[in-house]
């Protein structure tokens, strides 16, 4: 079966015309010039040097004489309505949609990426639709959804279009948030901050030799943006995908865990997230359920407030318990909430002030 994610969605407004196929090229802002017509882009720190006629890694961007053009300006592959839990945001909104938005790209290239297909491919070679910014907020509003998210590629490499399609959100009355990598420069995730009201960071690891081996981008660029995006006031919830031999020791998840606590504090929400074996990853199997248990436990024993296990419906791990009470406030089975016990941003029970946008 085709992840929904991959394919066209039903819900972009209208097939191409050939008119549309052009995609006109955006020059971007994110780029210093040097010699030779050559440009060295700025966007994310991958720091790409490209020559006149040729792209970034990412293959969305492309010099053309010097000037810096992004090609996926509001250059859709994938549109979706999907709970806001499955991004995963637990803390933003439960039990709301999102309007899920992804053009092609993606500055990593993760061996164990669930979005493959669109997001290792490059713009002319994936079914794209033509979704100006004022549109998608329009079709946000249309399909009932608070958010409009952009999510399964990576919006590190369609920041000109997220930055403006946000901004149209905004107008709307709408909500906008992002699910990233995180590896991305100071002054692009600066301007991302003005715009989004939160982030979801997926840290791959807490090591570089994870990231060198299994993802091509660098840890300590990613722990500078969960920083910085802390430090912006900007909502945070951070994932981590614990895959088998890999990156799913206890002491790694409670290294994770004691700098999450240390340096963004104890009330931001960490997720653990199960593997299944896929794209360049299938010789591993299912990350075991006790594993993913050791690793939580590890986790609340640094004193964060807010762990949760994915991929395991029904867990007891997928709820949200009041820190001071203890009793579940928010319950959910895989993606959906199923009870909500915060009232007006406060426990329900013993009125204790839960973290998070709720309103
Ligand atoms: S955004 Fe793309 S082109 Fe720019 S530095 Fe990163 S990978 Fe290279």
């Amino acid at each position: 079966m085709t992840d929904p994610a991959r394919a066209v969605s039903p819900l972009l407004p209208e097939p191409l015309t050939e008119a549309d196929r052009d995609f006109p090229p955006v020059v971007t802002k994110y780029y210093k010039t040097l010699d030779g017509k050559r440009i060295e882009c700025t966007l994310c720190p991958a720091r790409c040097r490209v020559a006149d006629r040729e792209r970034g890694t990412c293959g969305v961007r492309e010099n053309r004489d010097g000037v810096y053009y992004t090609l996926v300006h509001s250059r859709v592959c994938s549109a979706h309505v999907d709970p806001i839990e499955k991004k995963p945001f637990f803390h933003f909104l439960p039990g709301t949609t999102a309007f899920s938005l992804a053009t092609p790209g993606c500055n990593m290239a993760c061996t164990f990426c669930q979005n493959w297909e669109i997001s290792q491919f490059r713009p002319e070679q994936i079914d794209c639709r033509r979704l100006p910014p004022a549109q998608a907020a329009a079709a946000a509003k249309r399909w009932g959804c608070p958010t409009v998210t952009f999510t399964y590629t990576e919006p590190v490499v369609f920041t000109e279009y997220l930055l403006d399609a946000a901004a149209a959100a905004r107008g709307a009355g709408l909500k906008a948030v992002s699910v990233t990598n995180g590896w991305i420069e100071k002054e692009p995730l600066h301007d991302w901050l003005q715009v989004l009201d939160a982030v979801k960071v997926d840290l791959k690891a807490f090591t570089q030799r994870f990231y060198d081996e299994m993802t091509g981008g660098r840890l300590i660029d990613v722990l500078d943006t969960l920083v910085r995006v802390r430090k912006a006031g900007v909502w945070l919830e951070i994932v981590t995908l614990l895959i088998p031999t890999l990156n799913d020791s206890e002491k790694e998840a409670a290294s994770l865990a004691r700098w999450v606590m240390k340096n963004l504090g104890p009330e931001v929400p960490l997720h653990f997230t199960r593997f299944h074996p896929q794209y360049r990853l299938r010789n591993l199997p299912a990350t075991p359920v006790a594993t993913m248990e050791r690793a939580r436990a590890a986790a609340l024993a640094t004193g964060l407030k807010f762990v949760y296990l994915g991929n395991i419906p029904g867990h007891p791990g997928e709820n949200t318990a009041c820190p001071k009470c203890g009793k579940v406030i928010l319950k959910r089975y895989a993606m959906s909430l199923t009870e909500n016990h915060i009232v007006g941003g406060v426990c329900e029970y013993c009125k204790t002030k839960i973290p998070g946008v709720w309103a």
